[in-house]
């Protein structure tokens, strides 16, 4: 017997988990389950992070926690415990499966069979967001070398371990140099540890427009958590339903199994819901954790019903149905089909997979950083980037000069475009003129002067070279 924490979730969360709970147990499922309470209601009692903390406990004690999807209430400062979940646990890797069941589910996609692996725990994720002026706002999107490291050879393990043939990697690199651009370098350091899989890369907007127009042409997509969380549930709906997938948020101690959709209040409680999604999700938690004759049994019976055209309100077509069944009555029909195979449809095999594991992030040698500079952000409600040039002129001291002002990225002075729009957030660069090292006290005495000459600085980023490359990007235009 496994112990597992479990939890029911709001909206369509019930319906879909108890028929994945009846079904798991007609099937034999060796499960135990410790049942906690998270979501709308625990956030609507007051606490902002949406669970309590025994049932952290819960859910760390058993280390594997199978989920329904909650609501997250809007504003009023909530935290999506969705996302709090997969970062306080480490579960860096979200793999979501989005697979065509043509010809018994409608699709325009019939040969489609692709893994998204979404990098889980930072990117614009990090949820670090300031308001900085009136008109500005900011999110950071950061990237790390171990997130990069850890999601894109998981991703290499999974094709590995599951007889799949290619990875490619979606980021926007040719625009963000440093975030997206580190990215793309670990995936390109990596590949070359895989010769036996292939690898390509795609920029996100071209790539995402192919996986929607021909999806049969990806196997393995690994790619950062808002793209990953976009373009899964895209290739998930594009499959026949965004009712169909599941996924699994793996990590190095714990592990949480959900559907890819949310509570869809807009059905709840009508009986209407498709389980499928979490049920998937249910299958790839008992591979998991070694229950491998169970999860084919369930997915083999899962597959005959969708053959045998016993379809939710969401696949149903008149072309490809035969039955349109509630939720209740789609479990029962799972049930009924425990221990036959589809005769269609590639039965489950599981019994070659392999578990995955990774080797522990190994920290390298500290590079040599040189700080040359300074970005200093300021609040300005002027008009003419000149004038804030002569006032921030006179901050300079030290052979440290004015070298640029953006807004919104684009350079603005020396030389600017007359067109260019701009904000009240300017960001203004100081360097030494002969790109000489600076030193923090050469900053503090920027930002000194910046108050002296009334001047509202609201932050700085220090600029610097790693290893003598410079590593901070230009001005757009400059
Ligand atoms: P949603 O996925 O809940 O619903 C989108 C559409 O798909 C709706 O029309 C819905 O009826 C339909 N749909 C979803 N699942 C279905 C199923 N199993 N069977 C049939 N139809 C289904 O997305 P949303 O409406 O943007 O979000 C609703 C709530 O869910 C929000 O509060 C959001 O924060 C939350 N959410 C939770 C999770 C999670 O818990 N993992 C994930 C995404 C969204």
């Amino acid at each position: 017997m496994k112990r597992i924490t479990i939890a029911k979730g709001d909206g369509i969360g019930p319906e879909i988990m108890d028929a994945t709970l009846r079904i798991m147990e007609a099937a034999g499922a060796q499960l135990e389950y410790d049942e906690i309470e998270v979501g709308e209601k625990v956030y609507l009692a007051g606490n902002t992070s949406g669970i309590s903390k025994e049932s952290w406990d819960k859910i760390r004690t058993n280390k594997i926690f199978f989920k329904a999807p909650i609501t997250t209430p809007q504003g009023g400062g909530y935290k999506s415990l969705n996302v709090s979940t997969r970062k306080f646990l480490g579960l860096y890797a979200n793999v979501r499966p989005c697979k065509s069941y043509h010809p018994f589910v409608e699709t325009k996609h019939p040969v489609m069979d692709v893994v998204i692996v979404r990098e889980n725990e930072e990117d614009l994720y990090a949820g670090i967001e300031h308001q900085q002026t009136d008109e500005v706002v900011q999110c950071l999107k950061l990237i790390s070398r171990p997130g990069c490291e850890k999601i894109i050879r998981y991703a290499f393990e999974y094709a590995r371990a599951n007889n799949r043939k290619k990875v490619t990697c979606f980021s926007k690199d040719n625009i963000m140099k440093q975030t997206d651009g580190l990215f793309r370098k670990v995936f390109d350091e990596i590949k070359v540890e895989y010769p036996d899989i292939e690898n390509e890369h795609w920029i996100i907007d071209i790539g995402s427009a192919l996986l929607a127009d021909s999806p049969e042409r990806f196997d393995v997509i690994v790619t950062a958590n808002l793209y990953g969380d976009v373009i899964s549930d895209i290739a998930a709906q594009i499959t026949g339903s965004v009712g169909l997938a599941g996924s699994s948020n793996i990590g190095e101690e714990c592990s949480m199994f959900e559907a890819i959709h949310g509570s869809a209040p807009d059905i709840a409680g009508k009986n209407i819901a498709n389980p499928s999604g979490i049920l998937n999700g249910a299958i790839m938690m008992l591979i998991h954790i070694g229950q491998i004759e169970v999860a084919e049994k369930i997915q083999n019976a899962w597959l005959k019903t969708m053959e045998d055209g016993i379809h939710t309100a969401d696949i149903y077509s008149e072309a490809t149905s035969k039955q349109k069944v509630g939720t209740k009555e789609f479990a029962d029909a799972v049930i009924a089909n425990l221990g036959q195979k589809p005769s269609t449809l590639k039965p489950a095999d599981y019994a070659s997979s392999k578990p995955i594991e990774l080797r522990k992030y190994s920290r390298k040698a500290p590079r040599n950083k040189q700080l040359v500079g300074v970005d200093l952000f300021v609040d300005w409600k002027g008009e003419d980037p000149n004038e804030l040039a002569a006032k921030l002129q006179r901050l300079e001291a030290n052979g440290i000069k004015l070298n640029m002002i953006t807004n919104r990225g684009i350079k603005v002075w020396p030389e600017g475009f007359k067109e260019t729009f701009c904000t009240d957030h300017w960001r203004c660069r100081f360097k030494n003129e002969e790109n000489k090292e600076v030193t923090k006290k050469d900053i503090i005495d920027i930002l000194s002067r910046s108050e002296e000459n009334e001047i509202d600085s609201i932050k700085t980023e220090n600029l610097y070279l790693f290893d003598g490359v410079q590593s901070f990007s230009l001005g757009q235009g400059q």
